[in-house]
């Protein structure tokens, strides 16, 4: 086996319905990442490593790993991950990457984290880091989603993470959640595209409308929706690139469409 890639043992697992569930395992202390990065992480099969790209949950300074993960049934890998049981093995590769990373982005005044489904992920990641909250006066978490069980961490994100003792405080002034269901009733119904293109996701969470000068996006989520959304953002003028390494956007896909 390659030799970045670690065993680690699965400490828990949480099914939060029939598509979706969460794990923790543990975490190898010279394993190194960012806020924001995924990994390559899977099961051995027949004597091989059979890996997946997986955002951390997890921030990295916490002593475990958190995964997010979808269910495929017929799905090479998640197939036999969701039957995951604490005390299993992960293979976990200690190269961590990926482009959702604070320092990507110029500064501004409110950073907007775009998330359809298992894109959530990587943002959990990045609402724990303290210092999220120290380059943005306001931090609006979306989460859209086709029914409402599927709003995974919605307990986390409006309530435990505000108990945090280093930045419970200052979340509870500056993290926003706008979660949104497209399949059934809900406070807020629709895809986040409309939601942008209305205006209501601007108005929702108590900003005036987006614009370049001040609002900055992170997205994550499922093929289509970053392309309707990045061809959006560019119509009204931001753009992922402005200087060097540095722009008013930056996208990661949630899964590749095969
Ligand atoms: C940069 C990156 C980060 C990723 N992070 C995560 C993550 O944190 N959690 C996670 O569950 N997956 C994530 N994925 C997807 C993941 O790599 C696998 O595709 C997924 O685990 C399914 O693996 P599989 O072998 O069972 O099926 P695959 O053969 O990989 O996928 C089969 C089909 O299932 C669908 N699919 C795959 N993943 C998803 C998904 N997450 N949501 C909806 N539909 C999906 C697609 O239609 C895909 O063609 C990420 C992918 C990339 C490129």
């Amino acid at each position: 086996m390659a030799s970045n890639i670690r065993s680690e043992e699965v400490l828990s697992v949480h099914h939060w319905n029939d598509t979706l569930f969460s794990f923790r395992t543990t975490r190898d202390q010279a394993f190194r990442f960012e806020n924001g990065h995924f990994t390559m992480i899977g099961l051995e099969q027949e004597g091989k490593p059979l890996l997946r790209a997986y955002s951390m949950v997890s921030a990295n300074y916490e002593d475990e790993l958190e995964f997010f993960s979808i269910k495929v049934q017929d799905g090479p890998l998640t197939s036999k991950l969701q039957h995951l049981q604490p005390g299993d093995q992960l293979l976990v590769s200690q190269k961590a990457t990926g482009s959702l990373i604070l320092d990507k982005l110029l500064p501004g005044k409110n950073l907007y984290l775009i998330a359809t489904g298992t894109g959530l992920a990587p943002f959990m990641s990045i609402i724990k880091d303290p210092e999220v909250y120290e380059r943005y006066e306001k931090v609006i978490l979306t989460h859209g989603v086709r029914q409402v069980n599927e709003l995974a961490y919605s307990e986390y994100i409006t309530d435990e993470i505000f108990s945090n003792e280093f930045f419970g405080e200052v979340a509870r002034e500056k993290l926003v959640y706008y979660p949104t269901v497209t399949r059934e009733p809900f406070v807020n119904e629709g895809r986040l595209t409309d939601a942008l293109v209305s205006g209501k996701l601007a108005e929702q969470v108590g900003l005036p409308p987006v614009n370049t000068e001040d609002d900055r996006f992170m997205l994550c989520g499922s093929p289509s929706m970053l392309k309707d959304f990045t061809g959006l953002l560019e119509q009204m003028g931001f753009e992922e690139n402005v200087s060097g390494d540095q722009g008013h956007w930056v996208v990661e896909r949630a899964f590749v469409e095969k």
